[in-house]
């Protein structure tokens, strides 16, 4: 890959900030760079609060994208993806399972600092109600519980049937011993925030923390990273998932490929986490990634110029973007 330099990189950028449809992560809007790139569009969208460092390696996603040699979806047409269920109502989260198309598996968010575990349970009752008995449930609760906390409300909730929880609680220590607590209950443990932020791979295997990694492609610097993790972990007897960092459909498409490569070489891979290009409430691609009953469509991104232009970020943020480009750029 020949790394482009800050000018060629201006010159092709489009910063851009797009409304969301449910307020995420506190956030209310997505910023971005989209990019012409030389070989593919791509995207670089490391969240505003990242410093420079973390959001370089989000830089060297975004630069194998869009200037390594394009990858194609090599014969796949379409992938297996999960729905999401952010903190909302019992009501919204039936309402969002039948706009959905009633996927087989959806992910629920749990632990949030608006909800209760109440309210945690209603939602995930009123998923397992909507969905039937086969449908598959995941819960994410962005490593908010404590261990206790943790242990308590994966038992409240156990009785409808949870494949496995993403990052219960910060700790590795703490995940490797809710496994152990909760080892009779078929439960697993997945780690997401620990494979990027709080900690790394090794140390995840070597503490046994973890069931399932979830992977993503763009904050582990890209595809070629990500499959490296990848092996890693499924030699190590970990399953993998993959899923999205809340991109536009330019950063989705090459998780979609990677996630139809796994699928390829293993029929039960998981479903993947990357039918969230329905939070932005516009995409910046002509056929964005939208999922229908579980079902993701792969179609290769074209920038759409009239998006990118109605979404521009304002002066102040484009500014902004482009010297935290340039800085980032300097860490590649
Ligand atoms: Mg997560």
């Amino acid at each position: 890959m020949t790394i482009p330099g800050f000018a060629e990189l201006r010159a092709c950028a489009h910063v851009v900030s797009i409304p969301l449809v449910t307020p995420f992560r506190g956030l209310h809007h997505r910023e971005a760079i989209n990019f012409d790139g030389l070989s593919s569009p791509a995207e670089w969208s490391p969240f505003p609060e990242y410093d420079d460092a973390e959001a370089a390696r989000w830089l060297r996603g975004a630069l194998e994208q869009g200037w390594s040699a394009p990858v194609t979806a090599n014969g796949a047409t379409s992938i297996r993806v999960n729905g999401t269920i952010p903190a909302v109502s019992p009501e919204e989260a039936t309402a969002l399972i039948v706009a959905a198309g009633f996927p087989h598996t959806v992910k629920i968010k749990v632990a949030g600092p608006s909800s209760s575990l109440a309210d945690d349970q209603a939602r995930v009752e009123a998923v397992r109600k909507a969905l039937g008995a086969t449908g598959r449930i995941r819960l994410d609760a962005n490593g908010a519980w404590n261990l206790d906390e943790a242990e308590h409300a994966i038992r409240t909730m156990e009785h409808c049937d949870i494949d496995y929880v993403e990052q219960p609680v910060e700790k590795l220590a703490d995940m490797a011993e809710l496994r152990t607590r909760m080892s009779e209950l078929g439960i697993g443990v997945a780690a997401d925030e620990s494979v990027r932020r709080w900690s790394d791979l090794d140390a995840i295997i070597e503490s046994r923390a973890a069931d399932i990694v979830v992977i993503k492609i763009q904050p582990l610097g890209g595809v070629s990273a990500s499959r490296i993790l990848i092996d890693k972990a499924l030699n190590a007897g970990l399953e993998v998932v993959l899923s999205s960092a809340l991109e536009t459909s330019v950063g989705l498409f090459p998780a979609a490929l990677l996630q139809a490569s796994l699928e390829r070489e293993n029929p039960s891979a998981l479903d993947a986490g990357l039918a969230t290009a329905s939070f932005l409430s516009r995409d910046v691609v002509t056929q964005p990634l939208i999922a229908h009953a579980g079902e993701l469509t792969i179609s290769p991104p074209t920038l759409d110029y009239s998006a990118l232009e109605e979404l521009g970020a304002s002066p102040e943020r484009t500014t902004w973007w482009l010297s935290r480009l340039e800085r980032c750029l300097a860490l590649v």
